[in-house]
């Protein structure tokens, strides 16, 4: 098991409720995740989202274990000539061009915990978070995907394997190592059902204004990939579901 959880930085996942000691944003009204009431949600109609073509392409990314999460930016450039291939989208109702910032997964300690959000208070064993920046307005729009256990009928999704086998040599804190992937591949960006809410950051300091689209593709992740991550990085990676207080939740489609 991973010393990991024992940082200085004052917050560990053993301990949710009490972020807002070191954290005051965490106990805001405008928090992330949440439970999705499927059935009391809004319609509304949504522009496409464009992404840039390097999001089909083969990419060198860094995966670090942070002490909390093993998250996956871009890898530093090996000169100053060459710059780090272009990562943004624009569109799905959102305003101006949001970058490409780092993606991550969230597990529990077994197959019935792991997701961040609910759907009418379902847990998936794991969620895969997508940040994204638009650099004028500061803005920050997160990706979340969810995942079922891998069957005979319905294979481990193989970018997603790569992502477990690589995060689970991190067993660290800063400890890192480099892999290529496809991030279309990973984030299944031809789904167009989603979710669309305002909340936060699911991490310390859960800044709120944070711009949430939850895709319904559940992508196959193996058991045995998970277990390598509970066993060798974290138990569990997760904050438990935050009070809706009142605010709306959209949906693309249905109208
Ligand atoms: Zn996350």
């Amino acid at each position: 098991m991973s010393c990991a959880d024992e940082s200085n930085d004052y917050w560990n996942y053993n301990d949710p409720s009490k972020w807002h000691e070191h954290f005051p944003s965490a106990g805001g009204f405008s928090q992330s995740p949440i439970n999705i009431k499927s059935n009391e949600t809004v319609p509304q109609v949504y522009p496409a989202f464009s992404f840039s073509p390097n999001y089909t392409h083969q990419l060198l990314f860094t995966l670090t274990n942070n002490g909390h999460q093993v998250a996956v930016t871009q890898a530093a450039k090996s000169t100053s000539s060459q710059n780090q291939p272009d990562l943004w989208f624009t569109g799905g109702g959102l305003h101006g061009k949001f970058h490409f910032v780092n993606f991550h997964l969230h597990w529990g300690k077994n197959d019935r915990h792991g997701s961040e959000h609910e759907i009418d208070g379902y847990r998936f064993p794991a969620e895969a978070h997508f940040v994204h920046k638009n650099l004028e307005t500061k803005e920050t729009a997160v990706f979340a995907f969810f995942f079922d256990i891998a069957s005979k009928h319905h294979h481990e999704n193989v970018e997603w394997k790569k992502y477990a086998d690589a995060a689970s040599q991190l067993k660290n804190t800063g400890d890192t190592v480099d892999c290529t992937f496809h991030l279309s591949n990973l984030m299944q960006i031809e789904d167009r059902q989603y979710f669309r809410y305002t909340g936060s950051l699911t991490t310390p300091p859960c800044a709120e204004g944070v711009i949430w689209t939850i895709f319904f593709t559940v992508i196959p992740i193996a058991e045995k990939s998970l277990n390598e991550l509970r066993q060798n990085v974290m138990r569990k990676v997760y904050r438990p579901v935050q009070p809706v207080n009142g605010r709306v939740i959209y949906r693309n489609y249905g109208h």
